[in-house]
């Protein structure tokens, strides 16, 4: 296979390009191209005819201009850790990449307006790291957290581990600068909390997932650093003691928790087995786990508060042993069994990843209709469930034997989505839709819902360059 196949594009199109760009900011050798179109775990690879490197947003939006002139599709990626192939292109040969890996500038740092105003290819991590400096926090957090970039995060509107604190990506951003599908450049980069003067565009752009323009820089909200933050490890018997003990929690320590997070023994004890330096935070194995985080803005007394909600949850007979981390070692041990979860099992077998929402209270159905279906049908598979339980999310990996992938994944995975259905849930709950979810979107969402967003995609990209087959397929957005 060759990734760069000229004849597919029209003629001069990058040349057009490389005399915008520069020679940093175009990527042609096939062996160079493959880092970009092959996703963050190795399980999918698409085709691309090259990759578009630019570094500002004049050069961005030449490059889209001439792509429109062109007709030549973009795939707009930042760091390519997304999980629904949305952001490489497809088999094709035919799309062409747009990274915003070089507009890694930070714009604005505003402590008294609690701002910050950053380029779409800065690294999340060094978006937390500078609001750390400033004695602010930036509380967008997640296991990918050193390579995804903010143009990624937006255009996913990622979620994480502290949504049930501070929201999803879409919460914490107040202005958006974003190129058009025709190269235009909409400057909505105000830091206003307030702004109600008609429709909210910049909320359209996020979780569009590159469909509806390229974001090229971002005015995002800073919070109060946390001052007292306290990490617990629990061990309980399943997901209905666990929602027992979140609703303890929330009664006695609502506004303060920001994460509350679900894993099962089998992910655990594979954590500290096959992640190294990795140890079991409480001393024997327990079927299921919590990993819960608390912070407020005091300097102290977290401390006693959380111990008065743990000796209540002992009287309750809601936990079977827990411990607290005593040190930032033991705490970073314990996030890194939580993040380690798909790393751990991967030599297991081919994981069937997934990310889906239920109503919280239904969760412990869903982990039951979903063990009892795999036990009955699938039993050379194994359950991996973990995430976000706090706020109805579960990340649903399946372990599945690698020569059965093909016949047992989509049976897997139309179940399971499904059945989240049946209970009121999501298909995605934070990973978005990509390439890998489209169909089975639009089996279950009504057609006035694709309606809309057909429209909505015709207004904004007529002529359907941006990211074509990721949420609706190039035959909706024509109809
Ligand atoms: C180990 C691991 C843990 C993860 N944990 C979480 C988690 O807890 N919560 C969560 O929500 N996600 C999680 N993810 C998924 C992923 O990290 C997020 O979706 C992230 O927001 C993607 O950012 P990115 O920069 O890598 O985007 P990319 O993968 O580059 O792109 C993702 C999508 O955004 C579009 N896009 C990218 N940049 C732009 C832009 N500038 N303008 C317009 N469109 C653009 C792409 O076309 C694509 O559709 C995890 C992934 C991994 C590998």
């Amino acid at each position: 296979m060759s990734a760069f196949d000229p004849p597919l594009l029209p003629s001069s199109f990058l040349e057009r390009c490389a005399a915008i760009l520069g020679p940093a900011g175009i990527v042609r050798e096939p062996q160079s191209i493959e880092p970009y179109v092959t996703d963050f775990w190795r399980q999918y690879r698409g085709r691309a005819a090259a990759v578009l490197r630019p570094a500002s947003t004049a050069e961005v939006a030449a490059v889209v201009a001439e792509a429109a002139r062109a007709r030549v599709p973009l795939v707009p990626q930042s760091g390519n850790t997304g999980l629904v192939r949305g952001g490489i292109p497809d088999a094709s040969g035919r799309q062409v990449v747009l990274s915003l890996e070089r507009m890694t500038r930070i714009r604005e740092v505003d402590p008294r307006g609690e701002h910050i105003v950053v380029e779409a290819g800065c690294v999340l991590e060094t978006v937390q790291q500078k609001a750390a400096e400033i004695g602010r926090l930036f509380p967008l957090a997640l296991g990918a957290q050193g390579s995804c970039r903010i143009g990624g995060n937006l255009a996913t509107n990622a979620g994480g581990v502290a949504v049930l604190r501070y929201g999803m990506m879409r919460d914490l951003v107040l202005g958006l600068e974003v190129v058009l599908a025709d190269g235009r450049v909409w400057d909505g980069l105000k830091a206003l909390r307030k702004d109600n003067t008609g429709y909210d565009l910049k909320q359209l752009f996020i979780g569009s997932e590159g469909t509806l323009g390229v974001i090229t820089a971002a005015a995002l909200e800073l919070f109060p650093a946390p001052k007292d933050r306290q990490t617990l490890w629990l061990g309980v018997e399943g997901p209905r003691i666990a929602l027992d003990v979140f609703e303890l929690f929330r009664e006695k320590a609502g506004e303060v928790i920001s994460s509350f997070e679900l894993l099962t023994g089998f992910g655990v004890e594979a954590a500290c087995a096959h992640l190294p330096g990795v140890r079991r935070p409480l001393p024997e194995p327990h079927p299921w786990h919590l990993l819960i985080e608390l912070s407020w803005s005091f300097e102290d007394g977290l401390s006693e508060k959380l111990e008065a909600v743990m000796e209540r949850a002992l009287e309750m007979g809601l936990v079977r042993d827990g411990t607290r981390a005593e040190s930032e070692a033991q705490r970073a041990n314990m996030w890194r069994i939580r993040e380690g979860q798909s790393e751990a099992t991967r030599h297991m077998g081919f994981i069937v990843r997934s990310d889906v929402t239920v109503p919280i209270g239904r969760i412990p159905e869903l982990v039951e209709r979903m063990a009892a279906w795999v036990a009955g049908n699938a039993p050379a598979v194994t359950l991996v469930p973990f995430g976000h339980v706090g706020d109805g999310n579960l990340h649903f990996n399946f372990i599945a034997p690698p020569e059965r992938v093909g016949e047992l994944a989509p049976l897997l995975l139309e179940r399971l989505y499904d059945e989240v259905t049946a209970l009121g849930g999501s298909i995605s709950a934070e990973h978005g839709i990509g390439r890998m979810k489209r169909e089975a979107l639009w089996r279950r969402r009504p057609a006035l819902d694709r309606e809309l967003m057909a429209r909505i995609k015709a207004a904004f990209d007529p002529h359907g360059i941006l990211n074509p087959g990721v949420i609706l397929d190039g035959a909706e957005e024509r109809s």
